[in-house]
């Protein structure tokens, strides 16, 4: 089903979805000072592997299509998901690898783009079977040295997670007897397997970020006809994953409602708000998002995206809102959670009806930032916070004991309790998360000020193709 309703939607496009990242590329390069042979050099993708292998799943033997596309090579590990889906094919890779190149850039991930994809349906396959297929994959990749932590480092995308990552790092390293570094060949791992805590949940909190801090200006809010902040924003959510799930949940936490929630099997929606755990929780009893007590259903999940809020987001797949549905959305901010879910005619069309569209390679940035977090404790091989938590507890302790003996008041305990604390692993994470998502936020804002622009895609593949420009500058042409 899933599978269906993303073909149906990406046939609409007149132009594939690599096509359509270009175009966006070739829009924004009008506005940059680099030579053809670079951009054209920016654009391409350096290194694209397919691979066909066998794997025996029950009696049978199923030859098994996968690919893995490093777009850029400008920086090195290169770095991007790994997606497990019918739909994953040659050009939807090379897409989303493209995406991750400038997506690295935008947010000062000192990596190039890659993206790798398996075309199964991991729903159709058992625990032990999908482990023979990624370790089968992981050693494909090995083999044409496609894989390791200065080389290339995948990730979870859709329809992976921390599972696939851990058979992922235990294939490299059985392969790799003593590297010393061969958990950073893929991050997105269980913290036991050399995670990060504060992994899972980033992108989804790097969404809630980035969106947080674009209605907290005021200026930008007024133009929309909002007023600032985020408390009250009116939310609906597509695609209940790991992206759309922590998005929503932040977003409610954050003091925003949730008002649509969308699914594959269909949607539901409450003016008045829905209680995020209580429909989690419906779906996983009954099997569907349907049905949600005190909610309108929608039987086409499509059709909750057309409803009244103040703030969609897009976390399932690419091409969902196109040049067909596009002048229906009623959201003023769009905040693309998932890859590419608009097509460039959708972006025409609601830009012209004066939305403005968080672009994905700045918006769910969050997972890769918090990857590169991961690639570089596993490289030092500690834990964030181990060597200096107790120490700031320490130093906050007397800085305390002399404010009291100063003034001669004393904190009460609660008090003590926040100020004493030291940071913690996870602290550190979403604190250093916190920072690149506001700061990028504003590279972009300043970009899009200083070439007049209404569209935010355009102005962040600008900081983009600037910051990967300079590095082919710099690096010169190898002979
Ligand atoms: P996921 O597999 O965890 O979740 C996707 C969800 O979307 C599933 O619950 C699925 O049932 C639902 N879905 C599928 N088709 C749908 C439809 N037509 N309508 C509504 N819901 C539908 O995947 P994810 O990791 O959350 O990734 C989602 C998107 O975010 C992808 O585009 C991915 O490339 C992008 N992304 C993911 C990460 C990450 O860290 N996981 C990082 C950056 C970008």
């Amino acid at each position: 089903m899933v599978e269906t309703a993303t073909a149906k939607t990406a046939q609409k496009a007149h132009y594939s979805f690599f096509q359509g990242v270009e175009r966006n590329f070739d829009k924004a390069a009008k506005y940059t000072r680099f030579e053809k042979g670079i951009l054209e050099q920016i654009k391409a993708c350096n290194a694209i592997y397919q691979i066909k292998f066998p794997v025996r799943i029950g009696d049978k033997i199923e030859v098994i299509e996968a690919f893995r596309v490093q777009h850029s090579h400008h920086k090195l590990p290169c770095k991007g998901g790994i997606r497990y889906s019918m739909d994953v094919n040659q050009d939807e890779v090379m897409a989303l690898a493209a995406l991750m190149t400038y997506k690295c850039a935008i947010v000062n991930v000192p990596f190039g783009g890659a993206k790798g994809g398996i075309t199964i349906n991991p729903k159709n396959y058992t625990p032990f079977e999908l482990e023979k297929i990624t370790r089968r994959y992981a050693s494909e990749l090995v083999k044409k040295n496609f894989i390791g932590p200065g080389i290339d480092v995948p990730a979870p995308d859709y329809g992976t997670g921390a599972r696939e990552m851990s058979w992922i790092a235990d294939t490299y390293a059985s392969l790799k007897p003593g590297e010393v570094d061969a958990l950073g060949c893929v991050t997105g791992k269980p913290i036991a397997q050399g995670g990060v805590r504060g992994r899972t949940e980033a992108t989804g909190l790097g969404v809630f970020y980035g969106v947080r801090e674009m209605c907290n200006v005021a200026e930008d809010m007024q133009a929309l006809g909002l007023t600032p902040g985020i408390k009250g924003k009116k939310v609906i959510v597509q695609g209940l994953g790991n992206v759309g799930y922590h998005a929503a949940k932040f977003f409610a936490q954050g003091g925003a409602v949730i008002v649509g929630l969308a699914e594959y099997e269909g949607g539901v929606y409450n003016a008045n708000g829905l209680d995020l755990e209580a429909v989690v929780a419906h779906r996983k009893s009954t099997g569907s998002i349907l049905g949600f007590p005190g909610a309108t259903d929608f039987k086409n999940g499509f059709d909750v995206i057309e409803q009244e809020c103040d703030i969609l987001i897009p976390a399932a797949l690419e091409n969902v809102i196109n040049a067909d549905n596009a002048a229906r959305i009623k959201a003023k901010i769009i905040g693309e959670g998932a890859n590419g879910p608009l097509t460039p005619e959708a972006d025409e069309i609601l830009l012209a009806k004066g939305a403005i569209i968080i672009p994905d390679m700045y918006l769910n940035a969050g997972g890769v930032t918090v990857s590169y977090f991961e690639w570089l404790k596993n490289l030092s091989h500690v834990r964030f916070g181990r060597m200096d938590k107790r120490f700031s507890e320490n130093q906050n302790s007397s800085i305390i004991a002399t404010l009291e003996e100063m003034t001669g008041k004393k904190v009460s305990d609660i008090e003590r309790r926040q100020l004493q604390h030291g940071p913690d692993e996870v602290d550190l994470v979403y604190s250093g998360l916190e920072d690149t998502m506001i700061g990028s936020f504003y590279e972009i804002r300043d970009a899009m000020k200083e070439h007049n622009l209404k569209d935010m895609r355009t102005a962040a593949f600008i900081v983009a193709i600037n910051k990967v420009g300079v590095a082919y500058e710099e690096l010169g042409i190898f002979p």
